[in-house]
């Protein structure tokens, strides 16, 4: 039954029983992928550390190994620590970015604001204004008539 040996157990050259830790994990049709990850951790690492996760993790954790160990066969010196450090300082740039862009619109919402209050603040002085310069106006026109009308009377008498 050699075709149906996973990618462990050929690499390892031996007989893939049926309850074979790598198997549902390292497929006969990504070889690669058992040969990367047997090379940064070994494969007696690599089973066992699936056999002490719960079966649902497994999976995830033999993806992990897999990433792990390719970034480790192409960037040696950090290996997957590059990338994630790459990775937080993009996101610490995007935070400083976000950050300067909410205060850049909050002064111009702030500086919106003081200026339709300073408009508000001018059209009530002129309104004011304006009602002040009328008021006058207006009792000088009666004033005027109160005069002429006094004067009328006392010219009538
Ligand atoms: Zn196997």
């Amino acid at each position: 039954m050699i075709s149906g040996r996973c990618a462990a157990c050929k690499y390892l050259r031996r007989s893939c029983p049926s309850d074979c830790i790598f198997s549902p994990y390292f497929p006969s049709n990504d070889p690669q992928r058992f040969a990367c990850v047997h090379r940064i951790f070994g494969a007696s690492n690599v089973g066992k550390m699936l056999q002490r996760l719960p079966p649902d993790l497994r999976a995830e954790a033999a993806d992990s190994m897999h990433f792990e160990a390719k970034c480790r066969i192409e960037f040696p010196v950090y290996g997957c620590v590059g990338i994630i450090s790459q990775l937080h300082q993009e996101i610490q740039n995007v935070e400083t970015q976000l950050a300067k862009t909410r205060a850049e619109i909050a002064l111009i919402t702030s500086s919106n604001n003081t200026i339709q209050e300073a408009q508000l603040r001018d059209d009530q002085y002129y309104s004011s204004l304006n009602n002040n310069f009328m008021q006058p106006q207006h009792t000088n026109i009666i004033g005027q008539y109160d005069q002429m009308a006094f004067n009328n009377s006392s010219w009538m008498l």
